[in-house]
């Protein structure tokens, strides 16, 4: 389901499937001066092929590859609709690769793109880089309105899960960045429109690097990732045993100890950054 939000100047497309709704769960793609940012998930694609029928955008700009961000740009280039993504989001959407079964009945599994899109870009949306939830992920950035458009950097404060390749240190220094720009507004893909932007990027900040200090304080008394999470984190929640530990709090944790070992902060560490 396809619900069009009005904040002024910005269109939230709200969208959520069935599943997602009981979950409750949703993933939001906006519309700003004529361009489309996100493009939902493959289960909206005629719902969204509607809206672009009735609707003109000039473009669009992808912060991730994601199948709920980048899962319809299939449909924008069969449309001829121009998009603007990193090379990494492009390579990845020509081919994604296979989902959990969680993330296909959520959100269905993006086609392998038939063609490109042609390229995009907008002189007043700026796609920064904002590595951690993914390493190709962006935002977009509308100095002028003071405006940021957030993608997966937010989500919530405490979020204690991760996906195998998140770098959750990462995350931390993009937040830290994205704060430094000091944005009126901010435009979360699951939260929508976030009351208090600076307040909740840094709280978000603060706490993960609490919780990274916790684990490192348990991880130098030798303590095994498993063992550190329930003393941190707690157990697996509904969302870890759902994914079959696609998105759990083991990964979160392992995450932390991954990239101390790759800070060289562990003595006769050879371990290497997440890869992705
Ligand atoms: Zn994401």
């Amino acid at each position: 389901m396809l619900r069009a939000i009005h904040h002024g100047d910005v269109l939230q497309l709200h969208g959520s499937t069935r599943v997602s709704r009981l979950i409750d769960y949703a993933v939001s793609a906006y519309v700003v001066r004529g361009v489309m940012i996100d493009t939902s998930f493959p289960y909206l694609r005629g719902e969204l092929d509607a809206w672009l029928a009735h609707n003109r955008v000039e473009g669009a700009l992808v912060t991730h590859r994601h199948e709920d961000h980048a899962g319809n740009i299939a449909l924008l280039a069969a449309r001829g609709i121009p998009v603007g993504m990193a090379t990494e989001t492009l390579a990845s959407v020509r081919s994604p690769r296979s989902i959990g079964m969680y993330r296909r009945v959520t959100w269905g599994s993006a086609a392998p793109l038939p063609q490109d899109p042609a390229p995009f870009a907008h002189s007043a949306l700026a796609l920064l880089p904002t590595p951690g939830h993914t390493s190709d992920h962006h935002v977009v950035w509308d100095a002028e309105r003071e405006t940021l458009f957030c993608g997966d950097l937010f989500i919530g404060v405490k979020v204690r899960i991760a996906h195998p390749r998140e770098d959750v240190r990462g995350t931390v220094s993009s937040l830290r960045a994205m704060v430094a720009l000091r944005p009126a507004r901010v435009f979360d893909a699951h939260r929508g429109l976030l009351t208090n932007p600076v307040g909740s990027l840094t709280a978000k900040a603060d706490w993960m690097e609490e919780m990274f200090g916790r684990i490192e304080s348990h991880a130098d008394r030798g303590w095994p990732a498993p063992r550190i999470r329930d003393a941190v984190l707690g157990r697996e929640d509904l969302t870890g045993w759902a994914s079959a530990g696609d998105y759990s709090r083991l990964n979160f944790v392992e995450s932390v100890l991954a990239s101390r070992a790759a800070l060289g902060t562990v003595p006769g560490s050879t371990a290497g950054p997440p890869g992705e």
